[in-house]
């Protein structure tokens, strides 16, 4: 057997596709942020980050390293191992409280990443209650999906943010079905927001568990971070909200929260929680740091705001075509996997850019696009240089069409 023969066909393949992933090799400098240090073939030296998923900067934040070092001076590096093992560390419980209260919950849980608490999660209520049924959206992240999978009951998949469609096949659930609505509050790739209230509305009528991902909201919406659902003021009709320490936070983990029976279940009885080493003690400091911060401080928030606003209206004027949504998030459509690859190359290496292209299996085929994530340490000569930068691509990219 060549193994490596078989490896290398399928990635030829991928190659030929234009969907082979090439990543950017860059080095973070505190204080810098969004501008870092590149060590990529063919980009200069510094490149100004337009796509990362530290929305707010808070991996800079004074405050939230002065909390990770002064932890891990403190208590050393790691956990020492699984919870169930070596305990509960102090800084997890402090963390859990903090994100309990956030969310206003009795409870919370943390995990290793965002996508390991959406899999665990999904995966425990899936196989563990009876007659179990997952309602998912569509358009859900890998991490619920595998999930569900993992869970092996009943699913049904329901048409995006669609709560019609929703109620339609909660009603052709046989009657002894527990029903579980896994949704997200802001879809990354699309930027768009989910009807959370009419999507509650559904999930009461049919008393079906609901279970949301604000993964791309926490931090950012509400007026303390509390994500979506607290700016429109619907936590308390939630059965389960999660969130990752990993983005607007600026750390890594996640989360998830709710009633005090509901989060002893997951910690009793889920694999992906029991049996793994737990974040390390200056990781949950550091954490807590970021969150407590962004409950009280409303600069972050209404500085990304700003700057959001001015770019889409920058790239109106300009009339480069971009999905208009109520989210952070502006999609830049290419709809050509070569050609947004190719985009993205010329940003990095001609002008100093980054923005990673968004191809198959991330986003569907044909839908590719480049995904610029403005935050509040973007100034407006960024982002008119951004523009500046897109208006000449666009105009070289119209002439060959014309030519092709
Ligand atoms: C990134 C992401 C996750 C996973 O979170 P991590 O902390 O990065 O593992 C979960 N859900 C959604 C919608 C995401 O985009």
């Amino acid at each position: 057997m060549n193994f490596d023969q078989m490896f290398q066909t399928q990635l030829d393949a991928l190659k030929e596709e234009g969907n082979y992933r090439v990543f950017a090799e860059l080095e973070r400098a505190c204080g810098d942020f969004p501008r870092v240090k590149s060590h990529s073939n063919g980009s200069p030296d510094e490149v100004t980050v337009w796509c990362s998923n530290d929305y707010l900067g808070m991996g800079n934040n004074p405050t939230v390293m002065k909390a990770m070092m002064d932890t891990v001076a403190a208590c050393g590096t790691g956990a020492g191992g699984t919870r169930n093992i070596s305990g509960n560390a102090h800084h997890h419980k402090l963390l859990e409280a903090e994100l309990a209260d956030l969310h206003g919950k009795d409870a919370a849980l943390l995990f290793t990443s965002g996508y390991v608490s959406n899999w665990a999660s999904l995966s425990t209520l899936g196989s563990r209650l009876p007659n179990a049924v997952i309602l998912s959206d569509s358009l859900n992240h890998a991490s619920m999906i595998e999930g569900i999978r993992h869970a092996k009951c009943a699913k049904v998949i329901w048409k995006h943010n669609d709560p019609d469609d929703l109620d339609r096949k909660l009603a052709a659930l046989p009657a002894n079905a527990t029903p579980i609505v896994a949704f997200e509050s802001v879809y990354s790739m699309d930027g768009d927001i989910a009807p959370i209230a009419e999507i509650l509305d559904v999930c009461e009528k049919h008393g079906a568990m609901s279970y949301i991902d604000e993964v791309h909201a926490v931090g950012m919406y509400g007026p303390r971070g509390g994500g979506v659902a607290e700016r429109e003021g619907l936590m308390d009709r939630i059965t389960l909200i999660e969130g990752t320490l990993g983005k607007a936070y600026g750390c890594v983990g996640g989360y998830i929260t709710g009633s005090h029976a509901l989060i002893d279940f997951i910690r009793s009885f889920a694999s992906g929680f029991i049996f793994t080493t737990a974040l390390p003690p200056a990781v949950a400091a550091a954490a807590t740091a970021s969150v407590k911060h962004l409950k009280e401080s409303q600069w972050e928030r209404a500085m990304q705001k700003r700057q959001v606003a001015r770019l889409r209206a920058r790239l109106d004027a300009e009339g480069i075509p971009h999905e208009h949504n109520a989210s952070h998030i502006i999609p830049v459509m290419v709809k050509d996997p070569v050609k947004c690859k190719m985009l993205s190359d010329i940003l990095m290496d001609q002008f100093g850019i980054y923005v990673q292209p968004i191809n198959y299996p991330t986003v569907p085929k044909g839908t590719e696009r480049l995904r610029f994530t403005p935050g509040p340490l973007h100034s407006d000569e960024d982002i008119e240089y951004l523009v500046m930068a897109l208006k000449t691509l666009w105009k070289q990219c119209a002439i060959a069409h014309a030519v092709a």
